[in-house]
């Protein structure tokens, strides 16, 4: 039995340490969120179609089937049952000599609560370069309540934060420490209402929400399969298009789903089953290979750390979808794309904007990343974080450019934020 001699580590003398962790609300008044469901009715994320079940692209847009859409009382705009009212958690972490990282992820006041009363006892007085440690500290301590979920997002927004601090303390940015550049610019695909204007803006590809569920019965069914046709066609053959299902199906659902959008060959099918159901993952991926389909089963963003990943791998997902801001950070986000690459599994980073690109950057095993069209009516490209950041980088003719700005290169607006630390006294 090999019990790890582990002396405590001294951070090297003369090296500047971490001086401060403080974990913010946003009181900002327009739209600045980590949650891109942090938006009115009248937007075309929130899923809200007219009374009659039909939409302009105005005011009114495709239902987005979910997993609260078998409830009737849940089953209109997501908004109805809550998506976005746990909203963002901004982090700053600050060395003795005044250099601030800084992050952002979902969780608020709740994740504020464990940043500042719990983990950042593992990350004041440490040296920013020993994030791993910090990393395996804070998921211990953490353990007995959090493993997955809002826990994990704490974890994630210190990590980030921890990056953009060691980015900016060596003067390089993210990807350069993880790697350095395996592509000039990063491939972006569109998620969004509008596939058709996502075209004509010059994206690789997108994705669109599925409208209906299994409550929606067989007519539903056939409303997708006229939904993703209708897409096809007016995107022509050629255009990349996947189909986001956001956990609300179940395996025989999605194999039938599967078998008759196979002719208008989708990049990926996403999400289809509530995260924790990895026997019906199994189940699915053994029946989609059995169908021949050439369209990936797609899934991860509500996944956790290497352990959740390893579970998605093994059921037959062929491709995985971590969210850096929530999955455990950039440094646990590094070993899930090593674990996915040695298994034959592809790796697309989910949501996330800047973040999702700076983890891009550095695999070679990685070719595209998300951009979510955050216009009200998904016809023009505007930041995914709204007013967090006043310099997030926008793609153009489809690819985002990375600039060599050290850390993850971005300001927070505070003017814009009205920022709030809830539990600073320790
Ligand atoms: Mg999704």
């Amino acid at each position: 039995m090999y019990i790890a001699p582990n002396a405590d580590v001294i951070p090297t003398p003369g090296q500047s340490k971490i001086r401060e962790v403080r974990a913010f609300v946003s009181c900002s008044t327009e739209y600045g969120a980590s949650d891109v469901h942090d938006t009115a009715d009248t937007h075309w994320i929130m899923g809200l179609p007219d009374k009659d079940g039909t939409w302009d692209h105005v005011t009114t847009h495709p239902p987005i089937t979910n997993p609260m859409s078998r409830y009737p009382k849940y089953s209109g705009s997501r908004s109805s049952w809550g998506v976005a009212r746990v909203p963002t958690v901004i982090v700053e972490i600050e060395d003795e000599e005044g250099r601030i990282g800084v992050s952002a992820s979902t969780g608020g006041e709740a994740a504020a609560f464990i940043i500042e009363r719990h983990l950042a006892m593992f990350v004041e007085g440490s040296n920013v370069r020993d994030r791993s440690l910090m990393w395996e500290q804070m998921w211990r301590a953490s353990i007995h309540y959090s493993r997955k979920g809002l826990g994990v997002h704490a974890i994630s927004a210190v990590d980030l934060a921890l990056w953009d601090l060691v980015g900016k303390t060596v003067g390089e940015p993210v990807f350069n420490l993880m790697g350095g550049r395996t592509k000039e610019r990063i491939p972006v695909y569109a998620t969004t209402s509008r596939p058709d204007l996502a075209k004509d803006l010059g994206f690789r590809g997108a994705k669109i929400p599925l409208p209906y569920g299994p409550a929606e019965g067989p007519e539903g069914m056939k409303k997708n399969v006229a939904f993703v046709a209708n897409w096809r066609e007016k995107v022509g053959p050629e255009f990349s298009l996947m189909l986001d299902c956001y956990m609300a199906l179940d395996w025989p659902y999605t194999a039938e789903l599967y078998r008759r959008l196979e002719l208008f060959h989708l990049r990926w099918i996403e999400e289809p089953l509530m995260p924790d159901e990895y026997a019906a993952h199994a189940r699915l991926a053994e029946k989609i290979e059995g169908m021949g389909a050439t369209t990936f089963f797609a899934t991860g963003e509500h996944e956790y750390t290497r352990y959740g990943y390893q579970q998605l791998i093994e059921a037959g997902v062929g491709l995985l979808q971590p969210d850096v801001m929530w999955m455990g950070g950039p440094t646990e986000f590094a070993r899930v794309v090593a674990q996915a690459n040695a298994q034959g599994v592809e790796v697309v980073p989910h949501g996330c904007g800047v973040y999702g690109y700076y983890m891009a950057m550095p695999f070679e095993s990685i070719g595209l990343a998300e951009f979510m069209m955050m216009s009200e009516q998904a016809d023009a490209i505007e930041p995914n974080f709204g007013v967090v950041f006043k310099n997030e980088p926008l793609p153009v003719d489809g690819y985002i450019t990375l600039p060599d700005s050290p850390g993850f290169g971005l300001e927070l607006n505070h003017d814009a934020l009205h920022l709030e630390r809830p539990y600073s006294e320790r």
